[in-house]
């Protein structure tokens, strides 16, 4: 069993320190593997780093409308009867994403707060000037604004399709993204810039260098990777090539319509 202090040294081993806020993404594999499950893995990150930011995703917000835009890999009209189950979108709203039970925990922590997209809202310590910044129209926002400020991705246990930021190099480079529906208060809202497939995000660490730290840490990898220098590279790599970090999983319908929009458009040269 992992204990508290073999996160606090992981987390100084992969060179985190203390003022540098963290964007945190932790495996859910980990409760059963960490002596106090959810209340050890927080009390040491918040141990090690004052400002952080971690997904509280509520999928079960999504409806499917009667109709949308073409080429959005959807079958309109679908939804009827899933539609009359969505939940509405509120603050206090769980997550449910796979990862849930540490975000859940986090999110009833004092002076958490967190960013209202109704699909893919994010909690935060420290960091409500970046949580406001995300919205409806800008799903990213909150990571656009924390550019250039020493931001650190943190993955415990997890791999690179979990780096939600990479979504923002992705619609910075104009590559297409997916339109999703989500019911709010305000009732259905449209959901722009939608992620699309993130299983060929790992051939961005390829590129990263000494700017990748990872480390073993029992069965799992943990790394940490600077968020600008983590969007400069892929950022570089779609403008050399608007095929990179496309998967390759020749079945994927998401990354086969972005291919063939690539080449209608002649980008590929
Ligand atoms: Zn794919």
């Amino acid at each position: 069993m992992l204990q508290y202090r073999d996160i606090r040294k992981a987390l100084d081993d992969l060179h985190l320190r203390r003022g540098d806020p963290a964007i945190v993404h932790v495996s859910a594999s980990l409760l059963s593997q960490v002596r106090g499950g959810a209340q050890t893995i927080l009390g040491a990150l918040l141990a090690g780093i004052d400002n952080l930011l971690m997904p509280s995703f509520t999928y079960n917000t999504m409806v499917i409308p009667e109709v949308g835009p073409a080429d959005n890999l959807i079958e309109y009209g679908s939804g009827r009867i899933n539609n009359l189950n969505a939940a509405i979108f509120s603050s206090d709203l769980p997550a449910d994403f796979e990862d849930r039970e540490i975000s859940e925990f986090f999110r009833h922590y004092p002076d958490v707060t967190r960013s209202d997209h109704p699909i893919l809202s994010f909690l935060g310590l420290g960091l409500d000037a970046a949580l406001s910044m995300q919205s409806v129209a800008d799903p990213y926002g909150h990571i656009a604004y924390l550019r250039g400020k020493g931001v650190k991705i943190l993955l415990m246990a997890k791999d690179a399709s979990s780096i939600f930021s990479l979504h923002l190099a992705i619609k910075q480079s104009g590559r297409k993204q997916f339109t999703r529906w989500a019911l709010t208060s305000q009732g259905v809202q449209e959901c722009q810039f939608y992620p699309g497939c993130a299983d060929g995000f790992h051939k961005l660490f390829f590129y990263m260098e000494d700017q990748l730290k990872q480390i073993q840490v029992q069965e799992e990898v943990w790394y940490a990777l600077p968020l600008d220098a983590t969007l400069e590279t892929a950022e570089r790599l779609i403008k050399k090539d608007p095929y990179a970090l496309l998967c390759n999983d020749l079945q994927c319908e998401k990354c086969n319509l972005i291919r063939k929009e690539i080449r209608q458009s002649g980008s590929a040269g």
